[in-house]
């Protein structure tokens, strides 16, 4: 199927990771859950595979892939049975290190991103503040000139990775009167003195460390201002389309391992005489299901073509998110729905993936700031 986007090389690496993911995640993923974090041996066997610098420059280590790699990575790993690991992964993969691979100077460059490919060092991105989350430009992290350095002040919250993570790319204003117009990233190192980070207790993805930061006059060298001074929006706005079109794979991928669990559970319980899954009611749910997952799995791979084929995709990547994100969500629900009450247990997965879906209609932009996107570029 879909053999107009995947090629050869992307099904060795779709075959590779399926055994990866088969092999060396899933039999951890309960341990790692309990545990709350993710061993860094994960990151150093998937960097060894190839798979932390997928559409990196092979210069730096990577494998120069083309956005159908990505999707590849993302669908695979998204059927891990943990979003924490999913989302500890792709964070470092698809959502922090672009930042650096796009903006980042020579320099930069070759000192982080072979180490960050190779899964030596692991890497997040810090834009969300107590204060402000959907409304990026109202952050008020600030990082203030001082010779030839810059001292940054205030806190993050949210960050995945935030805990553990060698580096962080971090947001903040370097002109605080120009609103959007005056935010800046940069490269801040873990041992940095002033910066603490804070584990977040949280619903789901629970091997994933979500962070709250502080920086407290945490003094970063002019070199690791990430691109140009006051930039730093446009940067992480750009960044998002990519980001988004990853998380929506990954809703996609998640809704059709709840499906096929779901299909198993319903055709081996027996009601009323029969199997679940012969009966009406819960046939034309399955159905509905099915529907639901390919018009989002459309969507991805529509917006996928556009961005390969260099058209301006901002619109149909809104929409994309803000239909794969509430898709899962009532995937989830319902898949729960059919498998009763052994669905609230934990010993099924569906208990676990219906609290890991919830927060795609919050993170990575929310379902309503996705729709006024949507009505602002329909020019409504
Ligand atoms: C598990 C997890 C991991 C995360 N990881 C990261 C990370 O690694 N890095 C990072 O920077 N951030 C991260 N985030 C933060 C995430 O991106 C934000 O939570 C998200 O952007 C929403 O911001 P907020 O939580 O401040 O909600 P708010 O912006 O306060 O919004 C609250 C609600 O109001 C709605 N809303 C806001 N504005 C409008 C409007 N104009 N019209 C209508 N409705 C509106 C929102 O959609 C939302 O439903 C993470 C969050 C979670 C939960």
């Amino acid at each position: 199927m879909y053999r107009d986007i995947f090629k050869e090389e992307h099904n060795i690496l779709r075959e590779s990771l399926k055994r990866f993911v088969e092999n060396e995640i899933v039999p951890h993923v309960d341990q790692w859950e309990e545990e709350g974090s993710i061993p860094k041996s994960l990151f150093k066997k998937m960097g060894e595979m190839g798979y932390l610098g997928i559409r990196h420059p092979v210069e730096y280590g990577g494998s120069g892939g083309d956005i159908f790699m990505t999707l590849v990575l993302a669908e695979e790993i998204a059927r891990c049975r943990s979003a924490g690991v999913m989302a500890a992964v792709t964070m470092h993969t698809d959502m922090a290190s672009p930042h650096l691979a796009r903006k980042g100077n020579e320099e930069q460059k070759q000192k982080y991103l072979p180490r960050i490919i190779s899964g030596e060092i692991r890497c997040g991105i810090a834009v969300t503040e107590p204060d402000a989350g959907s409304d990026v430009a109202g952050i008020k992290t600030t990082a203030r000139r001082d010779g030839d350095s810059y001292i940054l002040n205030g806190s993050k919250t949210f960050i995945t990775n935030g805990y553990n993570a060698e580096i962080l790319f971090v947001a903040a204003k370097t002109s605080p009167e120009a609103g959007h117009r005056g935010i800046s990233i940069f490269i801040v190192e873990k041992d940095t003195h002033g910066f603490s980070a804070k584990k977040l207790e949280k619903m789901g993805w629970l091997a994933s460390d979500t962070a709250e930061l502080t920086f407290e006059d945490c003094r970063i060298p002019r070199e690791n201002r990430l691109g140009d001074e006051d930039r730093g929006f446009y940067y992480i706005m750009n960044n998002f389309q990519d980001e988004r079109l990853v998380i929506s794979a990954i809703c996609v991928s998640h809704a059709q391992q709840a499906m096929d669990d779901t299909i198993a559970y319903a055709q081996a319980r027996q009601t009323f005489g029969k199997s679940l899954s012969q009966h009406q009611a819960i046939r034309h749910k399955l159905a509905d299901i099915a529907i639901q997952i390919e018009a989002g799995r459309q969507l991805v791979y529509h917006a996928a073509r556009m961005y390969a084929w260099g058209l301006d995709w901002a619109k149909e990547i809104s929409i994309c998110k803000a239909f794969c994100a509430e898709m899962i969500n009532r995937v989830a629900y319902d898949c729960l729905q059919i498998h009763g009450g052994f669905g609230y247990m934990k010993e099924y997965p569906i208990e676990r993936m219906y609290r890991d879906v919830r927060v795609w209609s919050i993170g990575g932009g929310a379902t309503e700031v996705m729709k006024n996107d949507i009505a602002k570029r329909l020019n409504i």
